[in-house]
């Protein structure tokens, strides 16, 4: 049984006092859940996280990691430092990076090598936009996505990787795809990752990202290949972020 995981994607949210907030909210509200948790927050968060989540079972997690080891990239942070500070996953190709940073599908799989190197769980975001979604092409650029990462890892990598579908026109939207729709992307992602590691079939978690939501987790959750959640705006609220993580 693969276990889920529920992952809040903070983005460029929060402030010293909003983070101490929902920081506490969700310390005082993890009795009860039985699903693996993680926060992946801003950079310069990471301490305040690390230190107010200590002694929890949530892991921390970064938004972005350099696909360099370490030297002259100005601004750009390392796997090292994320170790430095305790983080455990690192989001890598997100739709809002791929989209603003310009971020490639070559780049993508180069910082989920750099991640795997350095010890972090990379969480590989997939997603077609809305213009390929209606052009009846999402299979193809989901499938090129992952495919892209596929081809640089070892075999035996592909079990170390966490997977999100992230529909970009259903983050942020409150639109969902239906659950069925869902499922048939991930049980195609899960098929192209059996194809270079049938372990994939156990090992790999494929989460489901875009508007997830207290109201529509638990159909979501329920789906055979939805492994868990990445969620965005209702991980912002420690009550919602928490009611979804109790569902799955
Ligand atoms: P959302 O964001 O839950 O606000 O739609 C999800 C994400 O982009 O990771």
């Amino acid at each position: 049984m693969r276990r889920k995981l529920i992952v809040g994607n903070w983005k460029m949210n929060g402030s010293l006092a909003m983070n101490a907030e929902l920081l506490s909210g969700i310390r005082e509200g993890l009795a009860g859940i039985d699903c693996d948790l993680a926060i992946c927050v801003p950079f310069p968060y990471l301490p305040q996280c690390q230190a107010a989540l200590e002694g929890t079972d949530v892991a921390l997690g970064a938004q972005d990691v350099s696909a360099h080891a370490v030297g002259a990239y100005t601004g750009q942070i390392s796997t090292r430092m994320l170790l430095d500070f305790g983080c455990k996953y690192v989001i890598v190709g997100h739709s809002e990076r791929r989209e603003y940073c310009n971020e490639s599908d070559e780049l993508v799989a180069n910082k989920v090598q750099r991640a795997l190197a350095g010890g972090l769980t990379p969480i590989v975001c997939v997603g077609e936009s809305l213009y390929d979604k209606e052009e009846g092409r999402t299979a193809e650029v989901v499938g090129r996505q992952i495919n892209t990462v596929l081809s640089v890892l070892e075999e035996r990598e592909v079990c170390d990787i966490v997977v999100a579908y992230e529909p970009v026109w259903a983050i942020g939207t409150g639109k969902t795809p239906s659950p069925l729709a869902v499922e048939e992307v991930h049980a195609m992602l899960r098929e192209q990752m059996i194809r270079k590691n049938p372990d994939a079939i156990e090992c790999v978690r494929i989460l489901y990202g875009g508007s997830m939501k207290p109201g529509n987790a638990e159909e979501l959750l329920h789906m055979p290949d939805i492994d868990g959640g990445l969620i965005g705006g209702a991980a912002l609220k420690a009550s919602d972020f928490l009611a979804i993580a109790r569902q799955a």
